[in-house]
């Protein structure tokens, strides 16, 4: 049987909407973009609902569907992801949490949510919180980059349905978390759980050496750790037993390695993978071209153009657009006649928006066998006359899949 294989390229929140100052041009209209474009001609086009119409997707919500996971059942709360992101191994009913290390004073008031930004030193106040034991439950914590964490409380029957102890600004007194429905004992105990953690961090943090040093150095000290988001780590298959394929997965941001961790794929990291616009995609590229090697699909972000929508930079994008032009470049150069490439976004980003829209997404389906229909550009209006009409994010790993002839038949 020949080696088929697949890989899926997401350009975070590349949708937009026309653009007074491009002649009423979508950035991805306004660019030059001949690579993408021979996508389009020689592959099947359409639009892309994320989620469903009109529904502004997360890039988190988002790429569980795009997987072709529910995320109405299986979206809990960013902390799951956000915990599995940065390599922590959630099971399912943990109660996972994003979290700020945070400067307070005395009182608990909130001097600063971010304690100064501080880059370093946060893994030995990690390991200083770390191991702790709370009424039988078993505490983990990791650092992230920057002020950022992640928080696992774990034990049976714990409940995510806990306020936030975060007060959100400063000037505020850190709040008690307490579980939303007074009649949910499960809840009660993770926000009792919680309240403890938040009052131990500052017992462990307030004097402890890195922040010694901060103090001298006129530096607001982490001496508090706040967790938010919680979410329980819900009951997922892999991606491998749904769908018989060995996944990789080649991204930049944490929240989209912890969705990939989270079904079960490898992580790659990528030298020059930024982020950010100065990302380096022909490295992401090659990395993608290593791990199709030993894995059946790769899924792939790029998160620039996201980047360019949120900050209102209509030329950032069209100059992401070029990259990824240059990147999808260097697939084409490098797959075989047994790969297929499906490229789309995770939800559109307008500049005028300055955040993720519910607008669909363009898509398009490349590789042996593909219904090439009459579109031959890849952008969010000439996409309408692909064949693939309007699908939505849960629909692609099934197309991919029955392209590459790998699903199970429905019925007899
Ligand atoms: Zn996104
Ligand atoms: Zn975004």
């Amino acid at each position: 049987m020949k080696n088929v294989k697949a890989i899926l390229l997401i350009a975070d929140g590349l949708g937009d909407r026309p653009i007074k100052e491009l002649g009423g041009k979508t950035p991805l209209e306004a660019a030059k973009k001949p690579n993408l474009d021979r996508l389009a001609t020689e592959g099947e086009c359409g639009l892309m609902d994320p989620i469903a119409p009109g529904v502004r997707a997360g890039s988190d919500t988002s790429h569980l569907a795009i997987l072709g996971y529910d995320p109405y059942k299986y979206y809990t709360g960013r902390g799951p992801f956000e915990a599995a992101g940065i390599g922590m191994h959630v099971r399912k009913g943990d109660i996972a949490f994003r979290c700020n290390f945070s400067t307070v004073d005395e009182n608990m008031v909130i001097i600063d949510r971010r304690a100064g930004r501080i880059t370093s030193g946060t893994d030995q106040l990690a390991a200083a919180v770390r191991g702790m034991k709370i009424d039988g439950i078993e505490v983990l914590f990791k650092e992230s980059v920057a002020h950022r964490g992640a928080l696992i409380l774990r034990a049976a029957d714990l409940g995510a349905g806990i306020t936030d102890t975060d007060p959100h600004h400063e000037g505020a007194k850190i709040l008690k978390s307490e579980a939303i429905d007074p009649n949910d004992p499960a809840s009660a105990r993770t926000a009792a759980a919680v309240n403890e953690f938040v009052r131990r961090s500052y017992e462990l943090l307030k004097h402890h050496p890195v922040n010694r040093e901060r103090i001298a150095q006129g530096l607001n000290p982490a001496n508090i750790i706040l967790p938010r988001g919680g979410g329980i780590g819900p009951n997922i298959e892999s991606f491998e037993s749904e769908h018989g394929l060995k996944a990789a997965c080649v991204a930049e941001t944490g929240l989209i390695n912890g969705v990939a961790r989270y079904v079960g794929m490898d992580i790659t990291e990528v030298p020059g993978a930024t982020g950010g616009l100065d990302s380096n995609l022909i490295n992401m590229a090659k990395a993608i071209i290593e791990q199709l090697s030993d894995h059946d699909f790769v899924l792939c972000n790029v998160k620039g153009a996201d980047l360019g929508g949120h900050d209102n930079n209509p030329q950032a994008k069209i100059d992401m657009v070029g990259k990824l032009d240059e990147m999808v470049g260097y697939l084409l150069a490098n797959i075989d006649e047994h790969t297929y490439l499906a490229l789309t976004a995770d939800h559109s980003t307008p500049c005028a928006i300055m955040d993720h829209s519910g607008d669909p997404v363009p898509i398009v389906f490349y590789g042996e066998g593909v219904r090439t229909d009459r579109c031959n550009r890849f952008d969010e209006r000439s996409v309408t006359a692909g064949g693939l009409g309007r699908i939505q994010g849960v629909d692609v790993v099934k197309i991919l899949t029955q392209l590459m002839n790998v699903q199970q038949k429905f019925g007899a």
